[in-house]
């Protein structure tokens, strides 16, 4: 009886280190922090889309690419280039809202702001108002505010709410009960009103249902913004005029129609709820400042083993950007950066490629994998959303993206935070690596905040690509790190999205090393894998999924 209990032991570890491949030894340390280092320096400016820096750091990541043995991912060229328009609104603008009881004024940052969809230096806009509740459009939870007699909205001014409608005692997973959907996000709301040929929208901000306040929507729409430059055969729909009014504009503007928000608010906490005339007209002359710029996607390949998977790719992203030159700190640094936010990544993903070029064809994944630096993702997305609209390997073919956005320098943990991965199948392969590996998956801590919406593997979902965005859990297996360990916990209050979000020598590379190995090993076993992870069908992102396929 031991004896064959004794056989049967050594049998299954035997199993497990035939299927459990560690790559900890393929990784170089080294290289690792060469490159965080390198791409966070201060000769690379802060990677500003744009700018000098920028261009250094796209040339860079492409170099290492091609030195590393990886292919290009756009034919001979490891870039993809974009053009973006920076538009910056005439402080001057007013609102005027008039009706049966006269008109009124609205001031500019202090009442509202608005942006031009039309990208263009002048968009003359007068409509008439209608409020359409929260603006959603919703099979999934049965629900549409859209209804009703009142369902032509081409030509006209919305106002809408943000968030998506509170779950109810009968229907507590009503929108995702407590987390936030996309249908509660504001890009939505823009995108389903110009879906509805809609000339204007107005948000009406509230500091809890946006979750900031006002004065982040303030300084966000009183500088440059930037967007992708629609070319001339982009048939997307748009907005010409895409606002936000404060809780207390929006309530004196209903008012100028004897409407009264908080009531309109709770009639459209129901299904019943109706678009509703408010008889008032809105218009909006908006003169905006316009520039140009080019930055590009950095691309890359490694084709996989299968003669019949090796089309369909698992793609890794991590963003390169980050906020270039600006206001200078207490310190006189006026160089941002971005050595966690997102040299980590870009290091990491760029370990990951190497350690794939580096492996003999026959052992390479069955699936081919695809590596996407985008650009802009800290001026919205932006480098992700033009790529999930002109993607380099079909949307059909595209298995799972996997992203990275700040990678760990502390030390080595046992907790991972797969956030969005049980959308989709794909959690099974992450557990199974988990589990090889005894680490702990963790999902959203902290649903609420919508942070599913907020880095560049979202773009990848609304397209219906299966996605996640890894990164690293707080349960260091050492903490006697004390530089590190305080650097992160003081990381959202002192270095996030400032000049001191630097690199230092104390960073932890077996740590860097550690999340990268682990993001390479799920993201084979998804390329391995028999078929191609798909959302669950309980999911927001199953009909875009779907969809891909017809
Ligand atoms: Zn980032």
């Amino acid at each position: 009886m031991k004896r064959i209990f004794v056989a049967l032991s050594i049998a299954s570890m035997l199993a497990i280190g035939v299927f459990a491949q560690d790559y900890t030894s393929k990784f170089s340390e080294a290289k690792m922090r060469d490159r965080v280092k390198t791409l966070s320096s201060d000769a690379f400016e802060g990677r500003g889309p744009g700018t000098p820096g920028g261009q250094k750091a796209a040339k860079y990541i492409a170099d290492q690419m091609r030195l590393a043995g990886v292919q290009p991912g756009n034919g001979k060229s490891y870039f993809q280039q974009i053009n973006f328009i920076a538009l910056k609104a005439d402080p001057n603008t007013k609102l005027q809202v008039s009706g049966k009881n006269g008109e009124k004024d609205y001031r500019f940052l202090d009442d509202f702001v608005a942006s031009t969809g039309e990208q263009k230096a002048l968009t003359k806009t007068k409509a008439e108002l209608v409020f359409v509740g929260y603006g959603i459009d919703a099979p999934l939870y049965n629900w549409n505010d859209y209804k009703g007699s009142t369902n032509d909205f081409r030509g006209k001014y919305l106002m809408i709410l943000v968030n998506d409608p509170p779950a109810t005692k009968d229907e507590p997973n009503l929108f995702g009960g407590d987390a936030l959907t996309y249908f509660g996000r504001w890009t939505y709301k823009y995108e389903e009103a110009a879906r509805r040929g809609a000339a204007g929208v107005i948000l009406v901000h509230t500091d809890r249902s946006a979750g900031y306040g006002w004065n982040v929507i303030r300084s966000s729409n009183g500088n440059w913004r930037y967007e992708i430059l629609r070319s001339k055969n982009d048939k997307t729909p748009f907005l010409g005029v895409r606002a936000w009014a404060t809780e207390g504009a929006a309530e004196n503007i209903l008012e100028q129609a004897g409407l009264n928000l908080k009531d309109l608010a709770k009639a459209a906490e129901s299904r019943d709820f109706k678009p509703v005339k408010t008889g008032l007209t809105v218009s909006l002359d908006l003169k905006s400042e316009t520039k140009h710029i080019t930055s590009p996607n950095i691309v890359g390949k490694i084709t996989g083993s299968d003669p019949k998977l090796r089309d369909q790719y698992v793609v890794y992203t991590a963003h390169y950007d980050h906020l270039g030159i600006g206001e200078p700190d207490k310190n006189g640094d006026k160089i941002y950066n971005g050595a966690y936010d997102n040299a980590s990544g870009v290091s990491a993903v760029l370990g990951i490629a190497e350690v794939l070029a580096k492996m003999p064809i026959k052992q390479r994944p069955k699936r081919s994998i695809y590596f996407l630096f985008p650009a802009a993702e800290e001026q919205g997305l932006l480098g992700a959303e033009y790529y999930s609209r002109h993607p380099l390997v079909p949307l059909a073919k595209t298995a799972a993206n996997i992203n990275l956005d700040g990678v760990n320098f502390v030390g080595k943990v046992d907790d991972f935070i797969a956030l969005g991965a049980n959308r989709s199948s794909m959690i099974d392969q992450i557990e199974a690596a988990a589990k090889e590996r005894k680490f702990t998956i963790k999902d959203d801590p902290d649903p609420g905040q919508g942070f599913f919406f907020r880095s560049d593997h979202f773009p990848f979902a609304k397209v219906g690509v299966p996605a996640v965005n890894f990164s690293h859990g707080d349960h260091f297996i050492d903490s006697s790190n004390k530089d590190a360990t305080k650097f992160l916990s003081d990381y959202t209050e002192k270095y996030y999205h400032q000049a001191g979000d630097e690199y230092h020598d104390w960073w932890d590379m077996s740590a860097m090393v550690q999340e990268a190995e682990f993001a390479l090993a799920f993201g084979i076993k998804i390329a391995n894998a028999p078929t191609m992870p798909r959302y669950k069908d309980t999911d927001e992102f199953s009909a875009p999924d779907k969809k891909r396929f017809k």
